[in-house]
């Protein structure tokens, strides 16, 4: 059966970006068509066909702008992937080896994927309490975790929420890690003053309904961050914690009164990473997970607080943290 290139690459992108995939590799050998996709850091075969080899990567280098004739030396360009639901930059680069080109796709989303708190690992109850919590028109919410427990992706899943209500979403990061449709998104750019609270204080003269700031690392930061929930804007920041009552030492370290944060704070989302039981074998350890019980990648788990009367008045004891910790461990779900 004969496929035009344009409806097979179509095809391949579409599906690798359904996958999520970060790469796709097309490989021909002796005229034949190995096409991979790079998903979860993983190489997995999508698929293999006799002949289209050569029109389908003649096909990738025209559109990315390269020497179509050309295919004894390297050579690499890119293009833009449009479709009804995503947009995507493809960056592109050709090898020739000994048995025929080698093309490997690296895909750039400019949209991400539909990302919902229920797919990102929540609980219906923990998704719904999330959006209850965004639903407020200022005050603070924190998202709270290690390094690496994909904090970046929980806050964007939520301003992407808070942009399809219609709301103002302007941002600090460093850097931006995914752009996301309508939120205004700004990067710390040291070398040119950008930094978190000068950038920050800059957002606050774009008529703000909600901030996101990528991360509160010093006091300045933490009280203009401050300053903007009481006055009226929903600001969404990350603290490098491991549970909620760790996360507000933080801000008491950067000199923010106990009191201040607790009135303003709407929400806590404490995330971390855990190794889930093998769902082929539930746990007791076959060849899909090497015998170890567990599935290859950790997932997130999360615990998410709103901040009632009751919690913020334990919040904002003078108590020693223990002791806060273990009054605060009584009252909220683990
Ligand atoms: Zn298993």
């Amino acid at each position: 059966m004969e496929v035009s290139a344009s409806i097979l690459l179509e095809r391949i992108l579409h599906d690798a970006l359904d996958q999520l995939s970060t790469d796709v590799h097309l490989q021909v050998t002796d005229g034949n068509l190995h096409v991979q996709f790079r998903s979860s850091g993983q190489l997995v075969p999508f698929l293999s066909l006799p002949g289209h080899g050569e029109s389908l990567i003649r096909r990738v280098k025209a559109l990315s702008r390269m020497d179509v004739s050309e295919s004894r030396i390297p050579q690499d360009g890119s293009f833009r992937y449009e479709s009804e639901t995503r947009v995507c930059d493809v960056r592109v680069a050709s090898v020739p080896t000994v048995s025929g080109e080698s093309v490997v796709m690296r895909l750039l989303p400019l949209t991400p994927p539909d990302i919902s708190f229920e797919t990102l690992g929540m609980s219906a109850v923990q998704s719904l309490c999330v959006k209850r919590m965004l639903r407020q028109p200022y005050g603070l919410i924190l998202t709270v975790g290690p390094t690496g427990a994909g904090k970046t992706t929980t806050m964007y899943a939520m301003m992407t929420q808070l942009a399809r209500w219609g709301r103002r979403v302007l941002s600090i990061e460093d850097p931006v890690e995914s752009r996301l449709p309508d939120c205004q998104q700004m990067e710390v750019r040291e070398r040119f003053g950008v930094t978190f609270d000068s950038g920050l204080k800059a957002l606050l003269r774009q008529d703000p309904d909600v901030l996101m700031i990528g991360e509160v690392r010093d006091a300045t930061t933490a009280h203009v961050a401050l300053r903007a929930a009481i006055s009226g804007h929903l600001v969404l920041t990350t603290a490098h914690a491991f549970d909620m009552v760790g996360a507000i030492s933080r801000f008491v370290e950067f000199g923010i009164e106990r009191t201040v944060l607790t009135d303003v704070l709407k929400g806590v989302i404490v995330q971390h990473l855990e190794s889930k039981p093998c769902t082929a074998c539930g746990g007791v350890g076959c060849d899909g997970c090497k015998g170890s019980g567990f599935e290859r990648d950790l997932a997130p788990v999360f615990a998410v607080h709103e901040i009632d009367d009751n919690l913020s008045g334990l919040l904002a004891s003078s108590a020693p943290i223990g002791q806060i910790r273990s009054q605060v461990s009584a009252v909220t779900l683990p």
